[in-house]
Order: structure tokens, then sequence, then C-alpha cells
């Protein structure tokens, strides 16, 4: 057998890769309508970066990561995700010191070593966007508001948006002593083998264990909206009063904490019933003390992330495959006119116009054949007697209709005349 790619990671083809593009596209538009700007980082970073910044106790850290020595012995981790490197470049390049706020987004590839099924690959992608520099909880709305209106545009109503407030430095640690009071009265029975180790590492996690007796177990938790301090509550508030102004629904789900230990205050994920187990399709949340201890200022941070492959996934429920298609296939019939035909259709593809020939020796029969799996909207033929006239055969594929044109100014008069909005 040929060699397959490995486990968990996926090829993107034709003509899927269309909606990829579309999906980017918009995105990217959107995103810079709100002021955003690209950041291009590097797939490569230390392995340090993100035991300090996602925390050794994560699943992602402690059992997801593509680590190895490189041939320097350094250590080097492929990113399962990309705030830590906006951060550490934010950070690197002084970008605070031109100006604190700034709204970043990046797009591509994340690496994580977890079980793969339906909606969760080895490699996956991910649009990031970041906003540094402004603690307003108006922002975090804003942020919500856009990812909404993403979603609403690409017509996936079918999704909806639960909203947290994880508390800050100031009443986390009581909320902290609450949870552990909590966690304390289980059996190692009540508990799955992760979550027993959780509740010393890091309790945080229990709260959104999806086995079914941790749910059991977390049934009566304490709240941790009921932990928070006036500040923390102040700004929750406003953030759903901006959404629900901007008639955005929500659900406060108080259990939602996601997995990474940098975030603070609001967090939120955007999920749907329609992909199965791996329901979120988006997540996010502030995250004010990351700069900090990644070595930076105090500069308060929020970002999210969508999963592309999920998305597009919700996406192809709704809508079709592009169906891949020629705007002209030229069959030139003998060596002169192929000759013509590669001139003509080098001048049509830069113009914007797709065009193919047939380089073989086939039947007029067999290329009509294959124009019609090219679905060429437009056939020309040449041959020896067109080329004796000046002149080709132009066929509309759909109307059938035939055209004989001049070989005179051939490409103003098709740009003219047929294909009046090139691409
Ligand atoms: P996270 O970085 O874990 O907050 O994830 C943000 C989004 O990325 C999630 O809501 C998913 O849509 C997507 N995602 C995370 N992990 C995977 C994965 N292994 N495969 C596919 N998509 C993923």
């Amino acid at each position: 057998m040929s060699i397959q790619c490995i486990r968990g990671v996926k090829d993107i083809l034709p003509p899927e890769i269309e909606i990829w593009q579309t999906i980017e596209h918009k995105a990217k538009s959107l995103l810079e309508q709100f002021g955003f700007k690209e950041i291009r980082l590097p797939l490569l970073e230390r392995t340090e970066l993100f035991h300090r910044s996602i925390g050794e106790e994560t699943d992602i850290v402690s059992k997801e990561m593509y680590t190895f020595e490189d041939r320097g012995g350094e250590k080097i981790t492929l990113r399962p995700e990309a705030t830590a490197s906006v951060v550490r470049a934010y950070l690197q390049h002084n970008l605070y010191t031109l100006d604190p706020i700034q709204k970043l987004y990046t797009i591509g590839p994340m690496f994580r070593r977890e079980r793969p099924q339906k909606g969760r690959y080895r490699q996956f992608y991910q649009i990031n966007a970041e906003v540094f520099g402004i603690d307003s909880p108006l922002i975090d709305a804003q942020i919500i508001f856009m990812l909404m209106y993403f979603f609403k545009n690409l017509s996936l109503t079918n999704v909806q948006l639960h909203i947290n407030s994880l508390g800050c430095r100031e009443c986390r640690p009581q909320f902290y002593h609450a949870l552990n009071t909590y966690l304390s009265q289980f059996n190692a029975d009540d508990l799955c083998e992760h979550c027993n180790r959780r509740r010393t590492t890091n309790p945080l996690r229990v709260l959104d264990c999806k086995v079914e007796k941790c749910r059991q177990a977390m049934k009566d938790v304490p709240s941790i909206l009921e932990f928070l301090c006036p500040d923390c509550v102040s700004h929750f508030q406003l953030v759903q009063t901006t959404l629900a102004n901007q008639g955005i629904d929500f659900t406060i789900n108080n259990q939602l904490v996601r997995g990474l230990d940098y975030y603070t205050r609001t967090t939120f994920e955007i999920q749907t019933s329609h992909l199965g187990a791996q329901n979120a399709i988006a997540g996010g949340g502030r995250y004010d003390g990351l700069i900090q201890l990644l070595g930076g200022p105090d500069i308060p941070a929020i970002g999210f992330a969508i999963g592309v492959d999920r998305l597009i996934e919700l996406y192809m429920q709704h809508h079709e495959s592009p169906k891949p298609y020629v705007d002209m296939f030229i069959i030139a019939l003998d060596a002169p006119s192929k000759k013509m035909a590669y001139t003509l259709c080098c001048d049509l593809c830069i113009k914007g116009i797709q065009v193919e020939m047939d380089y073989s020796a086939r039947s007029l029969k067999s290329l009509m054949k294959r124009a019609d799996k090219l679905n060429a909207h437009f056939v020309m033929i040449m041959g020896e007697q067109e080329l004796a006239n000046n002149s080709v055969i132009l066929r509309n594929m759909n109307t059938k209709e035939q055209f004989v044109l001049s070989t005179n100014g051939i490409v103003d008069h098709l740009l003219t005349q047929f294909f009046i909005t090139p691409h």
C-alpha cells in the first residue's frame, strides 16, 4: 500500500478547499472591519512557552503536546494553540511600547495529540483573534457580537452562546476554597480517574468533565458566580446587558471553565447540537494575567479561537460543495492550432478567465467528453480548416449555441462579449 497520512490529520482537497477559502476570506474581512491586523507566527515554539502559559496541569500540556528535542538539544513544541504565541510575539517585538492596544488575528494549524474522532483531529485549524490593552467589558461584548455576527452571516443559526465569569486573582481563591471543600466529600470511585488527579492539581477542570459520574457529582457544586468580587460582578453584568441590548441570546453556564489555566473573568463558548460529541465550534475569554506571567507588563487581554474544521463540517450540512468548472476548454486539433491555443490560453488566464486546453492528440469526440467532465462553460474548437479562415468555433455548453469568431482581436472579443465578469 502507498504511504498514508498519519492518524488524526487529514488532507483538504478540492472542491472542499473552496469552502475553506471562502470562510477564511469572510473571517479576514470581518476581523479587519473590526480593526484587527493579521499576524503570522511560527508553528514551532519553545516548549516552555506553553508550560508557562497554558499550565502544567491542563490536558493540553500534560498529555497532548507534540514535543521533541531538536538536533541542538532544544525542547520544541508544535503549537497546540495560538494565544501563547501571539503574546510571545507581542512581548518579543515590544508591540506594547508602540501602542499597548493591539488587535491581532491569525489563521492556521494547531497540533494536539488527542484521541481522533469526528470533529477532533491532531492537526486542526483555528481562526484566532486577540485584543490587548483593553479591560472594558464592552470589548468582551464586542468580540462576542462579532463572532455571533460571523456565524449568522454564514447562515449558521443553530449555534448557542454560553458565557461565564471565572473571576480574578482577588476573588477566585475564595471559590477555590469552596470548590476544594465540595470535592473533598467524594471517594475515589465517585469521580473518573482524571478528575481524581485534577481535584488536587487543577480542581476547576473537574467542573467541565464530560464523564457522567463526574457530572452527577458536580450537580450541587457551588457556583463561581456567587464568589465574584464587586468589580467582577459589574464587569460580567455589563457584558450581559450589552449583549442583550444587541439582541444576542446567551446562556449563563457557571460550569464553563475552558481547558486552559490563563482565563480570568469573561469566558465563552459557542456550541452547536448538530455536530455530535464535539459540540464547541469557538471559545475564548479574558486572560488579564497572562502577559505579565510571560514576563511583560500588566496589560489586560481577551481573545477567542474558532475551530475551522468543525465550522466547515457544520457549514457543509447546509451548503453543497461547489461544483468545479472551467470558463473555457480549448480543443485544438493539430499542431499549428495547439500553438495558437496555447498563447490564447495564457492570454486569457492572466485576464482572470479559467481556461484549459488539451495537450494530447485525442479525437474531437473524446475531447468533448473531457469538456463535459471539466464542466466547461464554453468550448473553443480550432483545427486546420478554421485556422485557414482565421477563425475558431465557440460553443456555449449551456445553451448549445455556436459562434464563428475571427482570430483577429479574439482576446478582447471574448472578454467583452462572453466573459463579461471575469473573477
Ligand atoms: P480551544 O483552543 O481548546 O479553546 O479550542 C477552540 C476551538 O478549536 C474549539 O471550540 C474547537 O472548535 C476547536 N478545536 C479544539 N481542539 C480541536 C481538535 N482536536 N480538533 C478539531 N477542532 C478542535
